[in-house]
């Protein structure tokens, strides 16, 4: 059987199987909306986390919309765009429900084998590049296939035998969007996507993000919502970021005031746990319209709900954990506030990517609460951005009281 020859070879690539502990549960995994089985394959294959751009990706994916993924090479955009797709599929299905395109043999080979990890074992899959004896790849098909993985070329020529129907698709990937550009695919990809239906879902995954490969999104793909992890992103510099030093007991009043000072047109506030978010929620929910909350624990459909309003304008002020807040694709929005600073750095370059990037707000101001406690931790993220933060000055605000005297 099929599913045997497949066990070795799963078992063969994993070199690193007994280093791997077994023990941890899949919290992180599972708080992106991943189902149990999908988990377990997860942790059988070793896959402790997700990947900073499988945090981000997996969670819009899942909704169904439309996402372009920037991210450097072997950062794992494979699982960002399979894991979704599987999971939406009807693996009951016997049609061809899913096309991905890639620009090289190679690279479609590596995705399907990918794919055939993170699949359950029946999952049926064909690859279709050029290079390889056509009349296998057909005969693939005639047995049937719920993903096809191939490059532009053959696919075309599939499709023009006869051989390859497109009817069925609903997931469309566009993997190594630039370097299927620069090799020359674009009429190709033409010609594919139109006979794609146009009821599909579209996700779009690049190293980079030229203005051709924009340009490909743009034509499309629907509205997409953008995922970019690329260093660039890093030190934001067009983010002006500051730290307010206050003491805990005085953060909600420096919210309070700091939100008077500021009049954000629209403000993301970022706590360390859905207590903090909800407590935060309850003590501005009375005084402030338009404000909402986001946590892990909140169901999908009401997560989906929140952020539409927020995206939408209608939600001025949104509290989120880290774990959703990373799903969160908004951009352009004019403040952010580390209400807790982040537990880890890369939460941080999160967070703030999500002020003022790619849209008509252009500088977006970010700010964060830091404790007397904290301040390695915000020397940590310093670092790691590779700038100094300035302090932010409160009107007729001290968020700080004064030091007890130094021998106390
Ligand atoms: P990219 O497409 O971004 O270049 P790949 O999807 O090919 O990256 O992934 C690179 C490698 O990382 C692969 O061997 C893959 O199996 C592995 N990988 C992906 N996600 C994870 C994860 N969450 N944990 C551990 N390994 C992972
Ligand atoms: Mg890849």
């Amino acid at each position: 059987m099929k599913t045997k020859e497949k066990n070795t070879k799963e078992n063969n690539r994993r070199p690193d199987r007994n280093r791997t502990p077994r023990k941890k549960p899949q919290t992180e995994f599972a708080s992106l909306g991943l189902n149990p089985k999908v988990l377990s394959r997860l942790e059988k294959l070793g896959y402790e986390k997700p990947s900073p751009i499988q945090r981000e990706f997996i969670p819009i994916a899942l909704t169904g919309r439309d996402v372009t993924g920037q991210a450097q090479t072997g950062t794992g955009k494979t699982a960002a765009f399979g894991l979704p797709i599987l999971e939406q599929m009807d693996l009951r299905l016997p049609s061809l429900q899913a096309l991905i395109l890639t620009p090289t043999r190679e690279l479609s080979e590596q995705v399907a084998n990918e794919l055939e990890r993170l699949g359950p074992n029946n999952l049926k899959l064909a690859v279709l590049v050029g290079g390889r004896p056509i009349r296998k790849q057909i005969q693939t098909l005639e047995q049937g296939a719920q993903i096809v993985v191939g490059t532009p070329g053959r696919v075309i020529d599939l499709l023009f035998r006869k051989e390859l129907k497109l009817e069925e698709i609903k997931f469309v990937v566009l993997d190594e969007a630039d370097r299927m550009l620069d090799i020359g695919f674009r009429p190709d990809i033409e010609k594919i996507m139109k006979r794609c239906p146009t009821e599909r879902q579209t996700l779009l995954l690049s190293a980079t993000m030229s203005d051709e490969v924009e340009r490909l999104a743009k034509r499309f793909m629907n509205e997409p919502a953008r995922v970019d992890l690329s260093e660039k992103d890093v030190a934001n510099k067009s983010i002006r970021q500051y730290y307010i030093s206050v003491d805990p007991d005085r953060k909600i009043t420096l919210l309070a005031r700091l939100l008077l000072q500021e009049r954000p047109q629209q403000v993301l506030v970022f706590t360390r746990t859905k207590r903090g978010a909800e407590k935060l929620h309850k003590a501005f929910n009375k005084k402030l319209k338009n404000i909402a909350m986001i946590h892990g624990d909140l169901p999908q459909q009401k997560r989906d709900r929140v952020i539409k309003d927020f995206r939408s304008g209608k939600t001025r002020m949104l509290i989120a954990t880290d774990v959703v807040g990373r799903g969160i694709d908004i951009s352009g929005i004019s403040h952010i506030i580390n209400y807790d600073v982040p537990e880890f750095c890369d939460d941080y370059v999160h967070r703030i990517g999500r002020a003022g990037r790619l849209s008509s707000v252009d500088t977006g101001q970010a700010f964060t609460f830091v404790t007397r406690e904290q301040g390695s931790q915000l020397t940590e993220i310093e670092k790691r951005i590779n700038m100094l933060l300035d302090e932010y000055e409160l009107k007729d605000f001290s968020s700080l009281r004064p030091r007890p005297p130094k021998n106390y």
